[in-house]
């Protein structure tokens, strides 16, 4: 077992069992075995990590930007050296091929390099005053403690993309993360520890009873800023529940990404963009590609390419060489995708890859092409999380950008066409945080990543992403003589 596989939460620098020792069992959805059991937390241990998290704020605070950057730096460099070992700890719990499993390890080692530096960079400002005896200036002072809740897919960087801005900002953090992944967090921990992250600073709460943690953590005055990545229902739920204390929120929710070709887009290259905009992930990406619309003009052409790359596609346990394809993350996701096939066929969708109907085994999903679909199947509406490519047909460009938008949800667009003008006003006109141009990949720790409606509020990396950790607070300063 790597040393970096540990089964305990890790709160105020240590590693903690439950009160009651109770522990869960955390499976490997590539063979349905054990690969450890972890503490299940309860009350006790929530309660400890705020006491920890607050007594530590007391000094992180005071730390000068320079010092925090530096631990962050170092834990940067440790998240690099260990990423084999963090790599195949992610595709054991999660499934994610081990190329993909190293992919994230470097995109969340990302967010701790940029804002280690970004730390540095938390200007206030000075603002003209109208009377010429006054002075107005602002400084931005970290929010105080942050409880972090994480999903399952990205178990890695969805960590990271929170912790080191709050960090660099002189915030100290509770993760939470998901019980299907939770080793991932806490080697990520044990790393901060080993950098000289002081106790407290970072800890990681271990559960299955996510609504307990929750109710601990929204009633605590102490704890002043939520930031959740997840599905848009349990958002809805935190967004209430930080009502009751007025706690600073962000979320990071789902998405619906329309995937638009146009007529005169590269062929190739779109159907390379769903490669990875529907397929990285084994498709279950909050910006994967979920409506892949196709003018009529090109759309036979586009589909047989597309049905073409899909059926040489490998699917097998992350840890085989040549994998594209790992498992599903657990049962109810196998059936979600069940439900939606059928009701498309239903409807009057085809399946057109020869791949599709392989007997399944385990949570091995095999990938699926749905042609002809249609704004009445649910796929339309619903996240699909799965290897499923559902494709439109249009005619027109107000069309496509009327379908598009015709959803709750407005995280990531992706659109291909040679055409600057058209690629242009599309971006301007969909409802969406993020656009992909010619590109199935948008993802980088210097960008802005959130969404609009009902896909999030905020925005993670980027420049920006250190806001949402930070307060202004304004000055005025009178009497001032200037003689
Ligand atoms: P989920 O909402 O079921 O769970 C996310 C986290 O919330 C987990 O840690 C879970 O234990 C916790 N949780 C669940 N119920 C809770 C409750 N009542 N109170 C408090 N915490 C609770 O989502 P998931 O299945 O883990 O992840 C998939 C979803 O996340 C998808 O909808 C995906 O689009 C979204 N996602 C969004 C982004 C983004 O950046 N916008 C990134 C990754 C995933």
């Amino acid at each position: 077992m790597t040393p970096l596989l540990k089964n305990q939460a890790f709160i105020n620098g240590k590693w903690i069992a439950a009160s009651d020792h109770s522990t869960f069992e955390v499976i490997n959805p590539a063979n349905g075995e054990i690969i450890e059991r972890v503490s299940d937390c309860a009350e006790a241990e929530v309660k400890m990590a705020i006491d920890a998290a607050w007594n530590a704020w007391q000094s992180w605070k005071n730390r000068t930007a320079y010092d925090r950057c530096n631990l962050l730096r170092k834990w940067f460099e440790l998240i690099g050296k260990n990423k084999m070992e963090l790599a195949d700890i992610m595709t054991r719990e999660q499934g994610k091929p081990l190329h993909e499993a190293e992919g994230e390890i470097q995109y969340a080692a990302s967010f701790v390099e940029w804002f280690a530096a970004e730390g540095l960079r938390t200007y206030g400002e000075t603002i003209p005053a109208p009377a010429s005896k006054s002075r107005f200036v602002t400084i931005r002072q970290p929010v105080g403690v942050v409880a972090a809740i994480t999903p399952w897919n990205f178990p890695s960087a969805m960590i990271t993309r929170k912790v080191a801005p709050a960090l660099a900002a002189g915030c100290t953090v509770i993760v939470k993360p998901s019980e299907e992944t939770p080793f991932s967090a806490l080697a990520l921990a044990a790393l901060a520890e080993k950098a000289g992250i002081p106790s407290g600073v970072l800890n990681v709460v271990t559960t299955k009873n996510a609504p307990l943690f929750s109710d601990i953590i929204f009633s605590n005055k102490r704890v002043r800023k939520i930031s959740f990545t997840g599905s848009t229902p349990v958002g809805k739920k935190l967004m209430k529940a930080a009502s009751d204390s007025i706690k600073k929120i962000s979320l990071e929710l789902g998405g619906n990404a329309p995937f638009i070709v146009f007529e005169d887009a590269h062929i190739k290259q779109a159907v390379k963009g769903v490669r990875t905009a529907k397929f990285r992930n084994n498709g279950q990406a909050c910006i994967a590609a979920n409506r892949i619309f196709v003018h009529e003009t090109i759309y036979e052409k586009f589909a047989s390419e597309l049905v073409g790359r899909v059926e040489k596609m490998r699917i097998g346990g992350g840890t085989e060489k040549g994998v594209e394809l790992g498992p599903m993350i657990n049962e109810g996701a196998c059936n979600k995708l069940d439900r939606l096939i059928a009701d498309a066929v239903k409807k009057g969708a085809n399946i057109l890859n020869s791949n599709a109907n392989n007997e399944k085994s385990g949570l091995f999903y095999p990938p699926v092409v749905l042609g002809n679909c249609s704004e009445k199947m649910d796929i339309f509406h619903e996240e699909i999380f799965g290897p499923v490519a559902a494709l439109y047909v249009f005619k027109d460009f107000d069309e496509v950008i009327k379908m598009a938008n015709n959803t709750n949800h407005g995280l990531a667009a992706y659109l291909y066409s040679q055409d600057v003008a058209r690629c242009w006003t599309a971006a301007e006109q969909l409802e969406y945080g993020m656009t992909g141009i010619n590109s199935g990949f948008i993802s980088d720790a210097s960008t802005p990543f959130g969404g609009i409606k009902e896909s999030g509020i905020g925005r993670e990396g980027s420049r920006y992403g250190i806001d949402e950790y930070l307060e202004i607070k304004y000055m005025s300063f009178g009497g001032i003589s200037t003689n």
